[in-house]
Parts: C-alpha cells; sequence; structure tokens
C-alpha cells in the first residue's frame, strides 16, 4: 500500500499563489528507473513505488491520500525579457514530505500533463529529456554540488511529437528543498501583490532561513543569504566545467540548488565562451557568463523585496544595491576557495587560478582531463599534463610558481578534482541505448558518476574528452 505522510505547507499556506491541478492519466505506465536511495532518504516504500498506485502518482495520474497537487505560479525574466506569467506549464507539486533527516523535500513531477499555465505546450516531456535530467542531476550530486534530484523516471505509454518526430512520453519525479524560485518573487511583485509577495518572503524564510523568522531586517537578511548560496553554487558549476544553458529567473531557486538540467551540458575543452543551447544564440549563458548573469537575476529578486524593505522603495535602494555588489566579492572567495582546492593550493589567489585557466583555453585543453593531470604533475609525474598543454610557453613557470606554494597531497587534489563527469558523447550514448531499452550504459556511467573522483578500473572508457568526430555538441530545451 502506498502510504506517504504528506505535509503540504506550500498548499496550506500560500493559498492563491497555485492552481489546485491533478495531471493527465498515463494509459500505460512502466517504470524505467527509480532512485531507490532517495526513496528510502524520503522514507517512501520502494516497492509500493513499483506498484499501479505508485506508477500512478509518479506520473500525476492518481493521487494518494494527503497529497495535495497543485501548479505553481511563477513568472521570470527569460533571456533578459519578462514573461508576467510562466508556472509550472507541465509540472506540478504532489506534496511535501519531511525527509529522515528531518528536511522538508518537495515531490514534483515535469511531463504530468496541461495544466493552466501552459500556454501552448502539450504538458509533456519525452524519455530522452527525462533522462538526461535523472544523469545529470545525480552526477551534480556525485560532484557534491547542490541539486534536485531525480527520483524516478516513468514512460507513460504515449507519444508525445517534437519537430515532427514521435517520441516516447515520460514523467520524471523529482525531489528538492523547495520549488522556491526567483520568478515566484517576480510573479507578485509584477502584479503589485505586497501582502501575497510578504507571505511568500515570510513562508521562504520559514522553510530555508528559520534563524531569520520573524526578526526586523529578515527581508534584507534573507536576500543576502540567497546570494550567498546562489553565488555559491554557481562557484561549484564552474569548477566542474557545467554550463546551464537557461539560467532564466524561473530557473534560479532560493534553496541554492540547481533546477531544470534542459539544455545543460559539461565543457570538454576550457572556453569561457562555450555555449551549447540551440536557443542561447546570443551566448547570454556562456560558460564563462553564468557568474555574471546569476548576479543580474540576483538583482531581479532584490527589486521583489524593494516594497518589502520600506514603504517608499527609493528609501531602500541603497541598501539592497550595496547587499547585490557584495555579490560579486562572495563569488570570488567562492571561486577561490573551489579552484584552490583543485589545485592543491590552500589561499590561491585570481592569479595562479587565472594562470592554469588561460592556459587551458589557449590549448583547448579538456579542463577535467587537466585538473586530474596536475594532481598527476604532484605526484611526479607531469607527461599528462604535458600533453595537454605542454606547448604553452608559461607553463614551466607557472609549474615552478604552483609547486612552490602548493600544501595539498595528490590524494586531497584527486578527491575533488572528477576522473568521470557526464561527458556529452557518454550521455548521448547512454539515451541513445536507454531509448531503444538498454539501460546498461546509463547504469554503467551512473555507476562511475556517483563517486566521480574515485578512479574504476574498467571504466577509463568514460575518462577523455570527445573524440574530434563528435563535433560541435548542440543540446535543446
Ligand atoms: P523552462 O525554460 O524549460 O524552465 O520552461 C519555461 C516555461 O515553459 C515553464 O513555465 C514551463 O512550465 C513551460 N514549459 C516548458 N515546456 C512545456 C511543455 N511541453 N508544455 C507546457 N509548458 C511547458
Ligand atoms: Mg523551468
Ligand atoms: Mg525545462
Amino acid at each position: 500500500m502506498l502510504t506517504i505522510p504528506f505535509d503540504n505547507s506550500y498548499a496550506r499556506d500560500l493559498e492563491g499563489m497555485y492552481l489546485p491541478f491533478q495531471g493527465a492519466v498515463a494509459p500505460e505506465p512502466a517504470l524505467v528507473w527509480l532512485n531507490e536511495g532517495l526513496a528510502a532518504e524520503l522514507g517512501l516504500d520502494p516497492l509500493a513505488l513499483r506498484e499501479p498506485a505508485g506508477l500512478a502518482m509518479l506520473t500525476g495520474g492518481a493521487m494518494p491520500e494527503g497529497a495535495s497537487p497543485l501548479a505553481m505560479a511563477y513568472a521570470g525574466h527569460q533571456f533578459g525579457g519578462f514573461s508576467p506569467q510562466l508556472g509550472d506549464g507541465r509540472a506540478m507539486l504532489v506534496g511535501e514530505v519531511i525527509d529522515r533527516q528531518g528536511q522538508r523535500r518537495d515531490l514534483h513531477l515535469k511531463g504530468s500533463g496541461r495544466t493552466p499555465f501552459s500556454r501552448g505546450g502539450d504538458g509533456k516531456a519525452a524519455l530522452g529529456p527525462v533522462l538526461r535530467e535523472v544523469i545529470l542531476g545525480e552526477a551534480m550530486q556525485g560532484l557534491g554540488i547542490p541539486t534536485t534530484r531525480a527520483l524516478s523516471a516513468v514512460t507513460t505509454g504515449e507519444t508525445v511529437w517534437r519537430d515532427g518526430t514521435g517520441l516516447q512520453g515520460a514523467v520524471l519525479a523529482r525531489v528538492a528543498s523547495s520549488h522556491l524560485r526567483v520568478g515566484t518573487f517576480q510573479f507578485f511583485y509584477a502584479r503589485r501583490e505586497t501582502a501575497r509577495l510578504r507571505l511568500l518572503a515570510d513562508y521562504a524564510i520559514a522553510r530555508h532561513d528559520p534563524d531569520l523568522s520573524g526578526t526586523p531586517d529578515r527581508y534584507l537578511a534573507f536576500l543576502h543569504r540567497v546570494i550567498a548560496r546562489q553565488m555559491a553554487l554557481v562557484a561549484g558549476w564552474v569548477s566542474v566545467g557545467f554550463v546551464h544553458g537557461v539560467m532564466n529567473t524561473d530557473n534560479m531557486t532560493i534553496s541554492g540548488e540547481t533546477i531544470d538540467y534542459g539544455p545543460c551540458a559539461f565543457i570538454d575543452a576550457h572556453d569561457p565562451a562555450a555555449v551549447f543551447s540551440s536557443i542561447d544564440a546570443q551566448g547570454r549563458y556562456a560558460y564563462g557568463n553564468q557568474p555574471l548573469l546569476a548576479r543580474w537575476n540576483l538583482a531581479r529578486l532584490a527589486e521583489t523585496l524593494l516594497p518589502l524593505i520600506a514603504e517608499n522603495p527609493d528609501e531602500a535602494l541603497p541598501e539592497l544595491q550595496a547587499v547585490i555588489e557584495g555579490a560579486e566579492g562572495l563569488y570570488a572567495a567562492e571561486r577561490r576557495k573551489r579552484f584552490g582546492a583543485k589545485l592543491g593550493v590552500t589561499g590561491a589567489d585570481d592569479a595562479l587560478i587565472d594562470g592554469f585557466l588561460d592556459m587551458l583555453t589557449a590549448q583547448g585543453a579538456d579542463f577535467t582531463g587537466a585538473f586530474r593531470a596536475l594532481s598527476e604533475v604532484a605526484r611526479g609525474n607531469r607527461l599528462p599534463l604535458g600533453a595537454l598543454i605542454g606547448r604553452d610557453p608559461r607553463l614551466e613557470g607557472w609549474l615552478a610558481e604552483w609547486d612552490s606554494r602548493r600544501d595539498r597531497t595528490p590524494e586531497a587534489m584527486e578527491a575533488v578534482n572528477p576522473l568521470y563527469i557526464p561527458r556529452n558523447h557518454r550521455v548521448e550514448e547512454a539515451l541513445a541505448a536507454a531509448q531503444t531499452g538498454d539501460l546498461a550504459p546509463m547504469q554503467r556511467l551512473m555507476e562511475a558518476l556517483a563517486t566521480p573522483c574515485a578512479a574504476r578500473p574498467g571504466f577509463e572508457d568514460l575518462e577523455g574528452p570527445a573524440p574530434a568526430g563528435f563535433g560541435d555538441y548542440v543540446t535543446f530545451c
């Protein structure tokens, strides 16, 4: 029996900020992938999830007792332009559970059918993108970077049409510490619904920063916390070569977890201008632009808090601006921390970090492989790094400086420099096989990605970048 002890605070406390919603009934639900470890963390019975009632919940068609299925309202700046109403167009919140650690987690579906927020969309998702989110999200988890997590992927038995091609329909179930977005705040700010905005902000504070609840300067302090979380998040992304691809304000969480693995990808060659998304023609969300665009998004969040901080928004502006200006320094500190650990140098400065990265860019060297090769240098083996950037005239000088400053062991460096990332060509291979019913390559890839820094004999083929013949990688929403 599927019994889940839901505790649905969003439905209870935030009336008017969502629409009650029931998903479409999947004609023939079939489980493709289940995250048993995560199910256990949530206190959910994996056996019950596999039964018809479980699959009905995981596709949205029928809910167990205690669920309060709903579609959330939100707005968002998409590629810089404001859309006052987006919302869950193909997603729904099933409910919240308190996990084994006492943390509140959302159980959320993507691909569960049309909602009042669907606009022109069909409300559906195809198996390929659903499994892509499974792989990339679990990879992010393995890398120790905050992320929403996939609980299950279930095919619906329906055909979903994309650009004239019929694809297997599927629903992703995902878990997040909440689905509050920058865009959620923008929705009510744009409508000048200040009372709702205050309710939302107090809810977000109670959920993510409970120590601030009821304090007089809580909204400003809350903004500061969100900035700190998002700057740490983006520094995490940059440190593993991740390009989110669609950092619109509706895809940036208040919790600081990565959300919406759509057109994202990991870089092979280091290139600040790297863009993979077919729809990011201007390169707005290029690899190296992510810190800047995250700050731009945070300024949009700050705007929404203006009416909560002062009667006259002009009075609040300088304070909020100061907090936003602090974001740059927070990011710089997080970046030095991440890259310092990768270099094995405590207190690494930007000159040392950029000195290495500039060589990688100039030589078109594999980002992930180069850091791993550097830990080999620390072991006394210069060959792998030499093969990548040995031609760079700056290498000898840089290595001498690095060697004089390195204070961590090769083992410590290896523990933060992954050997396995979801390489684009391997992800594509795994997805192609999965779509024909062969899940073995995906499972094998995910096994390596679960502990990405630990070398696994027999998995060497998953280490390197795509062969030249793989060509430019293009991702789609
Ligand atoms: P995204 O950029 O993928 O996060 O999506 C932006 C907005 O488009 C959100 O409101 C989504 O719910 C909505 N959306 C994306 N795909 C679909 C779809 N197939 N059907 C309905 N709404 C969609
Ligand atoms: Mg989204
Ligand atoms: Mg999306």
